[in-house]
């Protein structure tokens, strides 16, 4: 373990937490600078720094625990929803270097919710769509053709009735308010 790991140092007993639960794999304690109440870190045992160091089955393990934590933390919160975000590097935001997830209480009456609260909605031509998601079917190793269509072709159904599209000017007014221009090709 690296010895400036803050969340080594928790589960080795050298610095106090709220523990909540615990298990071979993971272990969860309340979030020092908690963005609602009930907001708690599941935090895998081995120190990994992000996901990309993490064994499958790990990320199984880990998502075990989020799912315990989410349900209890909601109900003892008395939360409408719960969000669960999980920072990598520091372009994500990631402070602590040793993986985790926050399971954050929700309520109705709260400022944006989810994504909203941490990135713009970008515009993305449709082909810019394609080129990324050819880029990571190619690394993932899928062939060209997305799950869902697949199953759509074997079972013969007809594609997705498209939603009508809205008169062209009215449609860009609307892109211009709420999207924020981006290219693949600025990646
Ligand atoms: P992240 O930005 O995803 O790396 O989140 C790190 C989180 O760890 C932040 O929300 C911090 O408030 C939290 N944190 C840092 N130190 C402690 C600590 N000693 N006990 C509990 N939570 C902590
Ligand atoms: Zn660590």
């Amino acid at each position: 373990m690296p010895e400036d790991c803050i969340f080594c140092k928790i589960l080795d007993g050298s610095i106090p937490a709220k523990r909540v639960y615990e298990d071979d794999a993971t272990i969860a304690f309340l979030d020092i600078n908690p963005r609602n109440p009930g907001h708690t870190l599941v935090v895998l045992k081995r120190h990994a720094e992000a996901i990309a160091d993490m064994r499958v089955d790990e990320t199984g393990r880990l998502f075990e625990a989020v799912k315990k934590v989410a349900d209890a933390a909601k109900e003892a919160a008395r939360a409408d929803g719960i969000s669960i975000c999980q920072n990598n590097g520091k372009a994500a935001g990631q402070v602590v270097a040793h993986v985790h997830v926050h399971v954050i209480p929700r309520f109705n009456n709260e400022g944006p919710p989810s994504m909203e609260s941490i990135l713009q909605v970008k515009k993305l031509a449709d082909q810019d769509l394609g080129r990324i998601a050819d880029a990571i079917r190619a690394s993932i190793g899928v062939e060209s053709y997305s799950p869902r269509e697949e199953m759509r072709m074997a079972r013969k159904e007809k594609p997705e009735k498209k939603e009508e599209k809205k008169p062209a000017k009215e449609e860009k007014e609307d892109l211009d308010d709420d999207f924020e221009e981006f290219s693949v090709d600025d990646l």
